[in-house]
């Protein structure tokens, strides 16, 4: 029997015309003989953006954004309904206007309360999979496809951090397994939300900004699934982010690593969590174009090789970071500077996206996102009050913004002389290279340089690939 879980991100579901790809792309799927199949969904696209705009303005204390958002939805997904629900859509409407209302009113009493916790937010913004799931499942009937709608809330269970919650995969696990099998033996495709769960006692969370590849790679490994493949807006994940570099070309193929590296550093087409459910199980993965179905995409597979002619995979960006700097002569004789500076940054909840190897005794230097970075600068102040008055630390220094940029390709650094190209062509485009760091994964090497010139060096560097 296999199993198949496909993901259809927010433009592949974004309008009519989207839509009817999805279900050309569902029953081929079927044609081919695939017993199971789970879909995951992403809301339309820009829904989430408009939820989140709805609740903050309510808090805020404009009463009319959310009703006017709500109303924005009401259209948008009556539309998509009158074209492809087929006759007897008019349910499965009212149960999504119904959605709606609840919204508005939500958001009301948010304005009454002047306050959205993220407890609030996540509540809300899961709205745009939640009507998503329910719309799809609609047309795919309508297409005599039979299809049930899943809430991921009774299926990924997680901790209480709301906007970032993680998977409890034992407790998910054994509801993704009570759930979806009933669904594939009554023959039906199971359209499921992404991006939500909820905690243990019910509560809604959400997994983080772009996370309904994480749900998927989730639904996938708790199957155990022949193959997962994330369909999205471009033909697969390309050696340049295609708005920055035109030319960029598809992937063929590349290893859990690389991707883990080029997702973190910056290219959006997967959510970085993406990979970790399904290590153990190794599901290959595809990511595919819903726009140019024909065209192979790029397989992700768990062992990287060296790609045939070219000494590098990839380079990404991430933008708005900022450097910060611990420095002062005094430090060297002091043990545990490092623990207490990075203990001192965790405690601001913040992510270090890079420790520079300038680090040295006399200097460490890591980098954050660009809003942390004041948060981080005031946290260090007060961890190393008296180190600083007695000036063993002489400064703690932020430099933002920054961008990072970072070169990916297996077995890339132990081919003589590639980072030497690479800071060349930087230094030919005329861009100042800030920080270095080598990845820990021996696939890549990032490097910081100031925002303006992000692009520069990107471009510069993409060219070392024709
Ligand atoms: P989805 O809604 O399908 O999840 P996203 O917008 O999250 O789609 O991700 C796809 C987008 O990622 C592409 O449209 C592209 O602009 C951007 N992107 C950035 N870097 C890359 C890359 N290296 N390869 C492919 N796409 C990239
Ligand atoms: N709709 C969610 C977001 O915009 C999740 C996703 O698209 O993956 O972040
Ligand atoms: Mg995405």
């Amino acid at each position: 029997m296999k199993t198949l879980v496909m993901k259809f991100g927010g433009t592949s579901v974004g309008s009519v015309s989207a839509i009817e790809n999805v279900i050309q792309i569902v029953r081929k799927a079927r044609e081919d003989g695939i017993e199971q199949i789970a879909v995951i969904v992403s809301a339309m696209s820009g829904v989430t953006n408009n939820l989140k705009a709805g609740i903050l303005g309510a808090a805020a204390g404009e009463t009319e954004t959310a009703h006017q958002i709500g109303q924005t939805l009401r259209e948008q997904h009556e539309a998509v309904l009158k074209a492809l629900g087929g006759s007897d859509y008019a349910p499965t409407l009212a149960e999504i206007n119904g959605m709606i209302d609840d919204y508005a009113r939500f958001c009301d009493s948010v304005g009454v309360l002047g306050e959205a916790t993220p407890r609030a937010l996540d509540y809300t913004m899961g709205l745009g999979e939640r009507i998503s799931a329910r719309q799809i499942a609609a047309v795919l009937r309508a297409a005599d496809i039979p299809a049930q709608a899943v809430d991921a809330t009774h299926m990924i269970v997680t901790d209480d951090r709301f906007q970032d919650a993680a998977p409890l995969m034992e407790p998910t696990c054994r509801r993704i397994q009570e759930v979806l099998p009933p669904i594939f033996e009554a023959g039906d495709v199971a359209v499921i939300t992404g991006f939500v769960g909820a905690t243990e006692a019910g509560i809604s969370t959400t997994l983080g900004r772009g996370a309904s590849d994480y749900s998927a790679a989730i639904v996938g490994a708790c199957l155990n699934c022949d193959e997962l493949w994330i369909w999205t807006d471009v033909d697969g994940v390309m050696s340049a982010d295609p708005r920055v570099v035109p030319d960029a070309g598809t992937i063929d193929r590349l290893s859990y690593r690389e991707i883990g590296e080029l997702a973190y550093y910056g290219a959006k087409v997967l959510h970085p969590k993406t990979i970790s459910p399904v290590v153990e199980a190794k599901v290959p993965i595809w990511v595919k174009n819903t726009f140019n179905p024909d065209h192979p995409g790029t397989l992700i597979v768990p062992n990287g090789e060296a790609q045939a002619g070219r000494i590098f995979k990839a380079v990404t960006a991430v933008h708005d970071t900022g450097l910060v700097t611990v420095e002062g002569r005094g430090m060297l004789g002091i043990p545990g500077i490092a623990a207490r500076t990075f203990s001192a940054v965790a405690r601001t909840g913040t992510s270090i996206l890079l420790i520079s190897q300038a680090s040295s005794e006399q200097s460490i230097c890591f980098m954050v996102p660009k809003a942390s970075v004041q948060a981080v600068v005031d946290a260090l102040s007060g961890e190393f009050e008296q180190e600083i008055t007695r000036r063993d630390i002489d400064r703690i220094a932020a430099l933002a913004p920054l961008t990072i940029i970072t070169v990916v390709g297996a077995g890339m650094l132990h081919v003589r002389g590639i980072a030497a190209k690479v800071f060349a062509a930087v230094a030919d485009a005329d861009v100042n290279v800030i920080a270095i760091a080598q990845g820990s994964s021996e696939c890549s090497i990032s490097f910081a340089v100031s925002a303006d010139d992000g692009d520069t060096a990107v471009r510069a560097i993409h060219a070392l690939t024709k």
